[in-house]
């Protein structure tokens, strides 16, 4: 058996040859829900580059056939357009299952759609976990949280949630997905694992998705003022995508159900990260205030004691590492809409 060869475009690698995995461990065939999108590429990257059979399921909503192209050709990937909320029937051994539009913009475009993915798609993918024993991995998120009064948030923490507001379709929805995912699993015996993921970024995020890290790079890059909302003084903590996608690859092959907090807690208020592009991108980048959305959580920082103890794991790119590797991909993004525009 030939040894991996990658190439790369773009800085992406491209597949050339068979890669063998490694030795002791079995080739697994993996579905990733949702691995058009922003993780999930980069989690279909590790998997398939480890030398696992890798099928994407995604409808398109917010990901991208570009996120994956350079798998396209590769005998061990397969992607098929498909709506989680519709059943499927499939034979693999583990599930990722990402699918749900991420970003406050895209998840309250059709909110009532967001609860379906986030119901009716966890149940059709723990419905498949079932019938074929395969592990299943939810990606739930910080907002089961809520606005939150415990601060830093540990798994034990219930959470301060609005269950009739604008945020609701996704939180909510959350929150029913991790309850189905530990009903399957006490129910019906489904291996399960939980990971609550904390605001991540990196390349391939959608360019104007709305959220603040992809607003105000895009922003700064355009030379236009970045879009503060409310006072800036709302805090997030910002993990790059590759410490992400470790620690779901670290949760996925573990022992632990969880949930885990998986978040970098380096936190900074809105007026701290807009300084922070500042020195990454532009200097003399400007802000410009804006009103701030309904139900907006004031403050968010993951306490991640629990991943580190059980999983091993802890995030290593701190932000002003992580972000100018997010920004040569913007760059071309941009660059290329805009000679789009041109001709
Ligand atoms: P994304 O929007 O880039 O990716 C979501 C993917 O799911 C897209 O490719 C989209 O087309 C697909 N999708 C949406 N609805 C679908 C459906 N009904 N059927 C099939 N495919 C569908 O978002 P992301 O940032 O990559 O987020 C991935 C997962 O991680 C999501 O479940 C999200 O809730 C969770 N998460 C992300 C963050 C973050 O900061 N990025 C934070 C917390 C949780
Ligand atoms: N399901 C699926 N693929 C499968 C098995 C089940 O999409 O391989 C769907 C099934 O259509 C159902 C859901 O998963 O909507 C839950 O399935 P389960 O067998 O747990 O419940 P039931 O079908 O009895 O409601
Ligand atoms: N935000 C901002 N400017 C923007 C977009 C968002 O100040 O252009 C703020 C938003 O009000 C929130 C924080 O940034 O307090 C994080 O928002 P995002 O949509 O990225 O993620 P989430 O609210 O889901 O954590």
């Amino acid at each position: 058996e030939s040894l991996s060869t990658f190439s790369s475009y773009n800085n992406v690698p491209i597949f050339k040859g068979r890669v063998p995995v490694g030795v002791g461990r079995k080739r697994m065939r993996i579905v990733v829900t949702g691995g058009a999108g922003f993780v999930g590429s980069h989690l279909v990257d590790k998997l398939i580059k480890r030398g696992d059979d890798v099928i994407v399921i995604d409808n398109f909503f917010t990901g991208r056939k570009e996120n994956v192209m350079h798998h396209f050709g590769n005998p061990r990937f397969e992607l098929i357009r498909h709506d989680v909320v519709e059943p499927i029937l499939l034979e693999v051994d583990q599930i990722y299952h990402l699918a749900c539009p991420a970003s406050p913009v895209h998840y309250k475009y059709n909110p009532v759609k967001t609860i379906k993915t986030n119901v009716m798609g966890t149940l059709n993918m723990l419905g498949l976990a079932k019938r074929i024993g395969a592990r299943f991995l939810l990606t739930s998120t910080s907002e089961v949280y809520g606005d939150p009064l415990e601060h830093p948030q540990k798994e034990t923490y219930w959470g301060h949630v609005n269950p009739i507001g604008v945020r609701s379709c996704y939180d909510e929805g959350k929150r029913t997905a991790e309850t189905l995912t530990m009903d399957y699993h006490r129910g019906a015996g489904v291996e399960v694992r939980i990971a609550r993921i904390f605001n991540t970024y990196g390349p391939r995020m959608c360019l104007d998705d709305g959220r603040v890290v992809s607003n105000f790079v895009a922003q700064a890059i355009r030379n236009q003022p970045m879009t503060v909302y409310g006072d800036g003084k709302q805090t997030r903590s910002f993990q790059y995508v590759s410490d992400l996608v470790d620690g779901l690859v670290a949760l996925m092959e573990g022992e632990h159900i969880g949930p885990f907090n998986l978040g970098n807690p380096g936190e900074f208020t809105m007026l701290e990260l807009a300084e922070v592009v500042k020195e990454v991108i532009d200097p003399s980048a400007n802000i410009e205030f804006r009103a701030n959305t309904a139900d907006d959580p004031h403050k968010r920082k993951p306490d991640i004691s629990k991943a580190k103890e059980l999983l091993n794991w802890e995030p290593k790119v701190p932000l002003r590492e992580g972000l100018p590797l997010m920004v040569n991909d913007f760059r071309n993004r941009i660059l290329n809409e805009d000679e789009g525009k041109g001709s």
